[in-house]
């Protein structure tokens, strides 16, 4: 464990400083030799940002980013291995025993430290753990609060990525805005608008991928921030669903849904999505019972839409999309033929993707949690799958070829043989041999 560095602030001239003792040397061994070298060669280095922010908290930092007084050419010529990564912005990648380590050009540090976001980020540690702060970060971690370094408008404004980054950094490490800091991203969420789409999905994945994604989405909209990520999403929150399936409205089911997932990608993003046609789908009948005809169908599209705009690369949006148009299959008394479509439409390799989204969606729902159907497709998929039955055209026991050969014009009628066939082969697997089939065929030959 480590000493906890909050309990021992040591005031220098004109920075308030702690000491980071211990584990500090472990944690930071390849670190710690890259600055050593940079020191030896003459120039100023530090460990900086969310690393020095996470050993101050008595966390394990995941990544570890160092700022110098060297310029790239300078970094250049003292490690072997040098990989650029962002020179414009002076950034050198720095590879040691394989791993990789970035590291900075500064013209002065209290300058490098006041352009960081938060003042929890605008901390630098030198080679004997004395942390370097500036901004009153130090204080603001023991209050646990976000504040931006300066002011918040024009920090916002200046990066509008830095909205997400609070929101992610408030419920991540359970910390507060600042007052003036939270009335900002308020005033200032339009701004995630102009941002590159890029950052947004990469900040939103993160977003996702974290311990508590229903919380951060729920600050993102009360920030008013979801709306401009997503403004599909927009008509959410207390959208009623008028049905005994349902005791939340669609966003308070959307948020336990996406607590409920296991944290990969494709499949917190089709929690986030899976309904997100039931607002414009929704119709109430008669008896005053609401339905979502189709939104499952309509959703797939919406998805697309929304996940091409965030520029998420095709895999993900084929994978998330088809999440989106099956996650109702579950309601189908599906027969071992469908089990097989739906393996076809989905592809098996995403079937536990799917069977986990379902149960998510079940558990986010009104009891009884009744998974029956779930685990019943799940055995099914299973055994088909294990049996190696045939799934789909080119698994048939003959082609469209065999079909020519035995004197079919070339031409769509093949294609719906070939069809037809497959139909019988799903219900009967038994039936997937070239004599059979070609009996079939014969047998039903009309010309
Ligand atoms: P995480 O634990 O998610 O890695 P982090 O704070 O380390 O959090 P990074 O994206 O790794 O986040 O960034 C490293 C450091 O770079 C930050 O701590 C901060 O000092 C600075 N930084 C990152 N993004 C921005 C930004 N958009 N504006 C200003 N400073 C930033
Ligand atoms: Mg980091």
């Amino acid at each position: 464990m480590m000493n906890n560095p909050l309990e021992d602030p040591v005031f220098f001239n004109g920075f308030n400083s702690i000491f980071i003792y211990g584990d500090y040397m472990e944690t930071t061994g390849q670190v710690k030799t890259i600055i050593q070298r940079l020191l030896a060669g003459g120039y100023e280095a530090y460990l900086v940002g969310g690393s020095v922010r996470d050993m101050v908290l008595g966390r394990r930092p995941h990544d570890q980013d160092i700022i110098t007084s060297a310029s790239p050419g300078q970094v250049k010529k003292i490690f072997n291995k040098v990989i650029p990564v962002g020179e414009k912005h002076g950034t050198v990648a720095v590879v040691e025993n394989k791993a990789s380590f970035e590291v900075t050009s500064f013209n002065s540090l209290e300058q490098d430290l006041s352009r960081r976001d938060f003042t929890m980020n605008s901390l630098a540690m030198d080679i004997n753990g004395k942390v370097y702060d500036y901004f009153g970060g130090v204080d603001d971690i023991k209050n646990k609060v976000i504040r931006t370094v300066g002011n918040p408008g024009e920090r916002f404004k200046a990066d509008p990525l830095r909205l997400m980054r609070a929101v992610r950094f408030a419920v991540d490490l359970g910390f507060s805005m600042h007052a003036e800091t939270r009335a900002s991203i308020i005033e200032n969420c339009h701004l995630i608008k102009d941002t590159a789409a890029e950052r947004v999905r990469d900040e939103l994945c993160k977003i996702l991928l974290s311990g508590s994604p229903g919380r951060c989405v729920r600050l993102l909209q009360e920030c008013g921030l979801l709306r401009h990520i997503i403004p599909e999403l927009a008509e959410f929150v207390g959208f009623e669903q008028w049905n005994r399936h349902h005791d939340k409205d669609v966003f308070e089911h959307t948020l336990a849904v996406l607590d409920n997932t296991p944290a990969t990608l494709k499949v917190r993003m089709a929690a986030l999505l899976h309904d997100v046609a039931k607002p414009v789908t929704f119709s109430l009948d008669e008896k005053n019972e609401g339905h979502f005809f189709n939104h499952n169908i309509v959703g797939e599209q919406m998805a697309r839409v929304i996940l091409n705009r965030l520029k998420f690369s095709n895999d993900t949006i084929a994978a998330v999309t088809s999440l989106v148009r099956e996650h109702t299959s579950r309601y189908n008394q599906i027969s071992t033929p469908g089990v097989k479509r739906l393996i076809r439409r989905i592809g098996a390799e995403n079937l536990d993707d799917l069977f986990a989204l379902q149960l998510a969606d079940i558990s986010g729902s009104a009891g009884p949690f009744d998974t029956g159907a779930v685990d019943r497709m799940r055995q099914e998929a299973a055994s088909i799958l294990a049996g190696r039955e045939p799934l789909s055209v080119k698994d048939l026991a003959i082609s469209g070829r065999d079909l020519i050969n035995m004197g079919f014009p070339p031409g769509p009628k093949i294609g719906e043989i070939i069809k037809n066939l497959l139909e019988l082969v799903l219900e009967n697997p038994q039936l997937n041999t070239r004599k059979s089939l070609k009996n079939i065929v014969k047998e039903n030959r009309s010309d």
